[in-house]
């Protein structure tokens, strides 16, 4: 399996540079819907190029397919091009696709998900957030707090973070609280004070939408949008962010298989948007000493099955603080592109999930057992 030098799609098309954005200004890099790649009755086919094929044989396949109304999505590994063709199933049968100069093979997904599977593309998938790369040979952690508080909370903690090595800023405005009388989120304030700490920071801030009618909203201050445990299966909310142009991490839901979390995928990519990463953020199992059961069985399995990144978040999966570090340097054992963690400069009077925040001392030393775990399976940071 190759795992480098894609070409990554569509790279333009995802968000500005972050220092150039304007205080508390909204971005818009999300709105603007992409096209709809396929229907219920879309097939995805591979065409594997020769390892001789030249430029021009690969742009005229591409551009023949593209003439005939079907999607050509073109990835670049380091032995051969692979160009994935979406469209109607019946419209696909008839074309002579093996027929072109410089095609070795051409052969159908098989699998129920298709555009997110790795033969699809042949080679592992980057997301851009920002100017950070995720699922190339660096590593990147993201860090935040839980909730956004205040601005001071925030700014204070990504200043903090940032100097420690995290590259990306999380952080919730809308919250999915198990109790209703929890915090639940500042909402669009809160969604200003991340933009207040990307514009101080100069890091590209990742955050919740639990909602369709929230979607434009947050995509006016998102460089990338977090998809949660409990929305997992909100497939009404997938669609609507599979036609933004903003990345998208999709946590896997706590009762969901790894299979389940793939389909999930599929809906947002079946929309048009490739940007999507895959978290782990831990099961329920049995297990009652832990939050959760932090499954990095799915990490190895998740980039032999997708192209897609894959994040592990260890705090949600563990839920206590003693034992994340643990768990995040596992995760990076285990194979993931990214970590996401849990920071808090005053767990005690954190508004929510303080009993598992990292303080930022705390966190440093992390990063720099994560550099040192990185560095002994390949990855740079
Ligand atoms: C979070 O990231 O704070 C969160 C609510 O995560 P999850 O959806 O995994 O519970
Ligand atoms: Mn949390």
């Amino acid at each position: 399996m190759q795992t480098t030098s894609l070409v990554p799609l569509d790279y333009k098309a995802d968000t500005g540079s972050t220092n150039s954005r304007v205080p508390l200004v909204p971005s818009r890099a999300g709105i603007g819907r992409a096209i709809t790649h396929s229907t219920t009755n879309s097939l995805a086919m591979i065409i594997v190029t020769r390892p001789d094929a030249t430029e021009e044989q690969i742009d005229y396949i591409a551009t023949r397919i593209r003439s005939w109304g079907l999607k050509a999505e073109i990835s670049r590994g380091e032995m051969r091009v692979v160009i994935g063709v979406i469209g109607p199933e019946d419209k696909i049968r008839e074309k002579p696709l093996g027929a072109f100069p410089g095609v070795e093979s051409v052969t159908p997904v098989l699998k129920p998900y298709k555009l997110v599977s790795y033969e699809f593309r042949g080679t592992h998938s980057h997301v851009q957030i920002g100017d950070v790369v995720i699922g190339g040979r660096e590593f990147v952690v993201m860090a935040g707090p839980c909730s956004v508080e205040s601005e001071s909370q925030v700014t204070t903690i990504a200043k903090e973070v940032r100097k420690a090595g995290a590259r990306i800023l999380r952080g919730g405005a809308f919250k999915p609280r198990t109790s209703p009388y929890s915090f639940q989120g500042l909402g669009k304030i809160g969604l200003q004070f991340l933009a207040e700490a990307r514009r101080e920071t100069g890091m590209p801030v990742i955050t919740e939408v639990m909602d369709t009618k929230d979607l434009d909203l947050v995509c006016e201050y998102a460089d990338c949008l977090q998809i949660g445990a409990r929305n997992m299966q909100n497939f009404s909310l997938l669609r609507e962010v599979g036609r933004t142009k903003l990345p998208v991490m999709l946590k896997r839901g706590m009762a969901a298989t790894i299979k389940d979390l793939l389909m999930s995928a599929e809906y947002i990519v079946s929309e048009g948007n490739f940007n999507v990463l895959l978290c782990e953020r831990g099961i329920r199992t049995f297990e009652t000493m832990t939050r959760n059961t932090l499954d990095l069985n799915a990490v190895p399995v998740l980039k032999a099955e997708t192209h897609l990144p894959v994040v592990v978040d260890p705090t949600h999966g563990i839920g206590l603080r003693e034992f994340i570090p643990s768990m995040a340097l596992a995760a990076v054992a285990a194979g993931a592109d990214s970590i996401m963690v849990e920071v808090h400069n005053a767990p005690e009077q954190a508004k929510s999930d303080g009993e598992q925040a990292l303080l930022p001392s705390d966190f440093e030393d992390l990063v720099g057992r994560v550099r040192s775990v990185a560095a002994a399976v390949g990855r740079a940071m």
